[in-house]
């Protein structure tokens, strides 16, 4: 780690990575928090507080993260503490029904159309895991096609990712995922219908459904063409197969009905987390209503949590839902735009090839001048560039997410303050990642 990589310290969270170190497998518990991606020193949190984060070393940053998407409100917002020290202070679990998870289940189901009927759970993961356990249930067929740079969690069978850009079968992309798992899975480039009409033809009667990320963010931002979500829902139904749309990020982040606010293509069953749990453990799947009625106790298909609908993390989502109208999408549109526009300008300014891309007010920068429509033209990018701008920005107390694969988030928090900020610290990011070699 030389010093001009990272020529500033963060002494008290090196102190906590190294105790984390001790009793967590490389001290985190999840990957991408280790700063494997572009190096140094992972910063530990210690407050949140609108746009900003706090580290244990006492610095402030101006978070473009949102916790991977959840703060759409920014950190701390008064409203949602407040339900929530109205909800803990009635119990913190109770393992019955409670009002909070109905209300919260009508609110979803009155802005998203397609949503029958929505089963709540504790995270993004267990949502996709169950969505495809039904779709098998519902369709008696065991194969699934997922598209290589969509992320849907650690679900094992969901991991697989194939290595071409042809119709495959996958092989596991993690130990610990059986072969048996990867196969059932047909890994296909994104945005490529031509590869999932030649997967249903190869597999007649056999495939349970397809899921996709609504719009892409975990590739870095790669929304799909005009007609591919609705070329996947025709193909589905054509093969008397289910079309899951995977909403866990874009779902109450894009619009107030999501991704399906935008483009309006109508899934068969939807997977939600992040903005719906408002900082907390909560999650959820639903759909049709002939669908849903496969699921325990009313249906044969198993699904259960003794934390599901937990009546503060039910509590804060509503409260986030119910803060989230038209006003605050604006908001959201507003601050995303103005901060794209001074990343493009500050870039462009010192000759850096790159290609800003968007979904609605979901971001992020690809370090090539080539448009980016599947996982392969990201893979293409001079990342190493984007480890200079990171660590740049991060030194001048902005953070991005530590990998140039991730969608960049903003929030109705993000104040003309927080945007100075960040404007005063692009041009030497800029330089940085002009100056940056491989
Ligand atoms: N699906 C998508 C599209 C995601 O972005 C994520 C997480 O980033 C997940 C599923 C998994 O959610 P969780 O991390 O809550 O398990």
């Amino acid at each position: 780690m030389s010093e001009l990589a990272y020529p500033y310290e963060a002494p008290a969270s090196q102190a906590l990575f190294d105790r984390a170190a001790a009793v967590t497998p490389g001290g985190v518990n999840s990957p991408v928090r280790a700063f494997r991606a572009v190096g140094g020193t992972p910063r530990f949190m210690v407050s949140g507080s609108g746009p900003y984060l706090t580290d244990a070393d006492g610095r402030e940053y101006v978070d473009l993260v949102c916790s991977w998407g959840p703060m759409i409100l920014g950190h701390a917002h008064p409203e949602v503490i407040a339900a929530v020290q109205e909800a803990v202070a009635r119990g913190t679990s109770f393992g019955t029904p409670a009002e909070g998870e109905v209300a919260l289940a009508e609110a979803m189901v009155e802005r998203v159309a397609p949503l029958e009927e929505v089963r709540l759970v504790s995270s993004g993961t267990e949502a996709t895991m169950s969505a495809i356990r039904l779709a098998r249930g519902f369709t008696q067929r065991t194969k699934v096609i997922k598209f290589a740079g969509c992320y849907h969690g650690h679900v094992d069978s969901l991991l697989a990712a194939a290595g071409s850009g042809v119709a495959t079968f996958a092989l596991p992309d993690t130990p610990g995922v059986t072969g048996a798992q990867a196969s059932d899975t047909i890994v296909l480039p994104y945005n490529d219908l031509e590869a999932v009409h030649a997967a249903f033809a190869a597999h007649p009667g056999e495939i349970a459904c397809v899921i996709t990320e609504a719009s892409p963010g975990n590739m870095g931002v790669v929304p799909p063409l005009p007609g591919f979500n609705q070329g996947l829902k025709d193909a589905c139904a054509a093969n008397g197969a289910l079309f899951v749309s995977d909403e866990v990020m874009t779902g109450f982040r894009t619009s107030r009905a999501g991704w399906f606010g935008v483009e309006g293509v109508v899934p068969d069953l939807m997977t939600f987390g992040k903005v719906m749990g408002g900082g907390f453990p909560a999650a959820a799947f639903g759909g049709r209503a002939d669908v849903m009625a496969h699921l325990a106790p009313a249906g044969p298909v198993y699904q259960a949590g003794t934390l599901s609908g937990n009546p503060v993390a039910t509590a804060a989502g509503l409260a986030q839902l119910r803060l989230l109208d038209d006003a605050a999408y604006e908001k959201v549109a507003a601050v995303s735009a103005r901060i794209q526009s001074l990343v493009t300008e500050a870039l462009t300014k010192e000759g850096v090839a790159h290609t800003l891309q968007t979904a609605s007010n979901m971001f992020s920068v690809f370090f090539t001048d080539r448009p980016v429509r599947n996982y392969e033209d990201a893979k293409a990018q001079e990342s190493f560039r984007f480890t200079a701008f990171f660590h740049s920005l991060l030194s001048n107390g902005v953070y991005l997410p530590p990998s140039s694969f991730e969608s960049w988030f903003v929030s109705t928090a993000h104040d003309e303050r927080a945007v100075q900020r960040i404007a005063d610290a692009l041009p030497a990011a800029a330089r940085a990642a002009a100056e940056a070699t491989a």
